[in-house]
């Protein structure tokens, strides 16, 4: 296939820490996709980080060594500019709940609005995922609790001492 006519979507986010939901998302994915481009924000807004940017860069790439079409990069500065320098036209996102919706919907619109060939698909994780967020297993982790089976294998060996 011509480069020119490969299905390239992008899966933004901040993924601090990558997790389940996430990996069961970028799973999906694979089967509708040539290529999967998982893009982590540099958002200096969000603070007190688990792991800085590079660092979740290095960790991605390692749980997706082994899957042909992904990769990852890391952007900063307007979406549909990065979609711009990779070639991509469809950005993942993933839905939850009703309660992701909102601001999802507004900023599917406002990245159309920005460049109107862009489109937004979103995919719901399978039901044990749906509560998961980066956020409530930072919070677990940092209190202590375990966080097996909530992130990949790779993610949980890296997570640094309390
Ligand atoms: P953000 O910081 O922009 O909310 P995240 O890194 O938390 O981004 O998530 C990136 C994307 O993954 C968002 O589309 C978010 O809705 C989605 N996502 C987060 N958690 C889950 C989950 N448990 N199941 C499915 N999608 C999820």
């Amino acid at each position: 296939m011509a480069s020119g006519s490969l299905r390239i979507a992008v899966y933004p986010g901040s993924f601090d820490p990558l997790h389940n939901g996430h990996f069961d998302i970028i799973e999906r994915c694979r089967p509708l996709f040539d290529e999967l481009v998982v893009a982590v924000l540099r958002n200096t807004s969000k603070k007190d980080p688990l792991f800085s940017v590079d660092e979740r860069v290095a960790l991605i790439d390692e749980v997706l060594r082994d899957h042909a079409g992904c990769r990852v990069e890391s952007f900063e500065g307007l979406l549909v500019h990065f979609m711009e320098r990779v070639g991509a036209r469809t950005i993942v996102r993933g839905l939850r709940a009703v309660s992701d919706f909102e601001s999802e919907f507004q900023m599917a619109l406002m990245n159309r609005r920005l460049d109107p060939r862009v489109e937004t698909v979103f995919l719901t994780p399978k039901e044990e995922y749906s509560y998961l967020s980066s956020r409530l297993v930072k919070e677990v982790y940092l209190l202590g609790g375990d966080c097996t089976g909530l992130v990949p294998a790779e993610v949980l060996a890296k997570m640094p001492g309390r």
